[in-house]
């Protein structure tokens, strides 16, 4: 857990003025990740003066098997702390966000939440809502959203997405999140991998479409993914090794830095992370149970990093530029596509990329000289990053998922998702736009379907 080389704690509330001409902050209390931090509580409460009377809030499995201990030996050292166990299997939804609140004593100063994404998010929703400090204790280290202040809520049946308070204070304890199930940490080594090829695709973004880069948020993600790759890290998920544990929080952790730094996702989430909005809308569709984010974006980046290995193929010194931009989407045949694969939500997309998605052959083809004037400095990055072959290899190791099939995801739905998924977002640039601008998205779709050997 180091300083870093500026001078300033990375784990305590910070800004700065950067090289790259812009002030950067991380507004995140305090992170502690150490075994026995949850037990620290009654410290942190009055180190940082959180308040006189606080709530602790969990789900009944979590409450049965460590929140029961926790909390009383929190009462022990004479902290002043009500607790509120959520009933049975929670959604993240106006229901449960009401029952935190509704029980949530009046004279509260802050809200503890101790569980996984939901319990964190719905928590993280309410603390704000009532204007409460917020105290997060993670139960599994399943992605980088635990240090974000970004929670999902379902209202009205709609996913929305809400930029809320940051917490105050986090408690990242090993002890605890090393007796999660396995699966689950496994899924945070996924989000992990899923920097590599994010950090590919905002690289390709700098350099293609002048998409605001900064070196040192680019070095904070190098560290997450060199510590969260290790092989101290990879080797110790499975058996749920303390020191494994701390490595891979302290990667998350960092992802979530960088990106507060750059206060937006394109340094953290390129084209795995769109795929994986995509193959949720599959997974919805067909009424099987959505993947873990960590699982999707780790599955996520084996398929961008296989769309790289073939984008990076290419001879591009006798590249055809002109077959290329022949092969750019007509409008009407495009909108056509996006009505019969996004459906009801497919105007909103017409609507979003109407600016966006060029269909311009003179813009097309100043794209693709751009690409080939920047190949070698793409084909650089590109050798710094594992091969499609030894992310699987990890994955594999830790136990999670690395094929499609295992999100129940099918061929059709892949070649779809490769076409398609990039459309829900604009101002992005990533291997997916690429790969259709150099007109290579059929060829590219059949290798990765023979390479993964659906
Ligand atoms: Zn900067
Ligand atoms: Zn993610």
């Amino acid at each position: 857990m180091d300083m870093q080389k500026s001078g300033f704690n990375i784990y305590e509330r910070h800004d700065f003025d950067c090289e790259c001409g812009r002030h950067h902050k991380m507004p995140i209390g305090e992170v502690v990740i150490a075994s026995g931090a949850a037990r620290k509580l009654p410290y942190y409460v009055k180190a940082l003066e959180l308040g006189k009377k606080g709530i602790l809030v969990t789900d009944e499995v979590i409450f049965e098997s460590i929140g029961r201990e926790i909390y009383a030996y929190w009462q022990e050292q004479g902290l002043k702390i009500e607790c509120y166990v959520l009933k049975g299997r929670i959604r993240p939804d106006e229901y449960t966000v009401g029952n935190v609140i509704c029980n949530t004593p009046f004279d509260a100063d802050y809200i503890v939440s101790l569980g996984g994404g939901t319990v964190t998010d719905v928590v993280r929703y309410a603390a704000t809502r009532l204007n409460l400090e917020c105290v997060s204790i993670p139960s599994a280290m399943t992605m980088d959203g635990f240090f974000t202040n970004m929670s999902i809520i379902i209202v009205d049946g709609l996913q929305v997405t809400y930029y809320l308070n940051y917490p105050s204070l986090i408690l990242a304890d090993s002890d605890i999140i090393a007796k999660a199930p396995s699966v689950m940490n496994a899924a945070g080594v996924g989000e992990v991998i899923s920097k590599i090829s994010a950090g590919m695709d905002w690289y390709a973004g700098k350099l293609i479409k002048d998409i605001y880069y900064c070196d040192r948020v680019e070095a904070m993600m190098g560290e997450c993914i060199s510590e969260g790759t290790a092989d101290e890290t990879i080797e110790g998920i499975v058996p749920g090794e303390k020191k494994a544990i701390e490595n891979l929080t302290d990667a998350l952790y960092k992802s979530a830095v960088a990106m507060a730094w750059y206060d937006s996702s394109p340094c953290g989430s390129g084209a795995e992370h769109q795929l994986n909005h995509f193959w949720i809308k599959c997974q919805d569709e067909k009424g099987v149970p959505q993947s873990m984010h960590g699982q999707e974006v780790g599955v996520g980046a084996v398929i961008n990093t296989m769309i790289w290995e073939e984008i990076m193929d290419i001879d591009f010194e006798r590249f055809d530029v002109e077959k290329a931009v022949e092969k750019i989407w007509d409008r009407t045949e495009w909108e056509k596509e996006i009505r019969a694969v996004y459906g009801e939500g497919a105007e909103s997309i017409l609507e979003l990329q109407a600016e966006n998605h060029s269909f311009d052959k003179a813009a097309r083809q100043n794209e693709i000289e751009k690409i080939i004037k920047h190949h070698e400095a793409l084909a650089r990055r590109f050798e710094a990053m594992p091969t499609s072959e030894a992310l699987i290899e990890k994955l594999k190791k830790v136990g999670g998922p690395w094929h499609p099939k295992q999100l129940q995801i099918d061929e059709d739905e892949l070649v779809k998702s490769l076409y398609f998924a990039k459309e829900t977002r604009s101002g992005r640039y990533n291997a997916l736009w690429m790969a259709e601008a150099l007109g290579i998205m059929e060829d590219v779709a059949s290798k990765i379907i023979k390479k993964l050997e659906f």
